[in-house]
């Protein structure tokens, strides 16, 4: 397991650092999510890796959307390759889009 101190300062696709351009995917996510925790690791199988979502809290408009955990990426490059890791999921993710964050 990482500390969320870790997993915050990190890409979640390629573990590079994130730079203060945060950019990444929120997505919907059909199984349980711990309300009280920051970070969800979510297995994805197809892929035979365990990535961590930053879960979106109560309240924020995101959550109203439907999404509920933003996946952190350092690049289009990850962002592209985790939007692909997530499609093969069965429809685990339901919604996806990408979003940009100032850190
Ligand atoms: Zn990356």
């Amino acid at each position: 397991m990482k500390t969320d101190e870790q997993i915050a300062g990190q890409c979640c696709w390629c573990e590079g650092e994130l730079s203060a351009k945060i950019q990444g995917i929120g997505s919907s996510y059909s199984e349980s999510i711990s309300p009280e925790e920051t970070f969800q690791a979510v297995p994805l199988p197809k892929s035979e890796r365990t990535i961590y979502g930053a879960i979106i809290k109560k309240g924020s408009r995101a959550l109203t959307e439907g999404f509920h955990l933003m996946f952190a990426t350092c690049s289009e490059a990850c962002t592209q390759e985790l939007n692909q890791a997530l499609a093969k999921e069965n429809g685990r993710f339901l919604r996806q889009t990408p979003m940009i964050a100032e850190a």
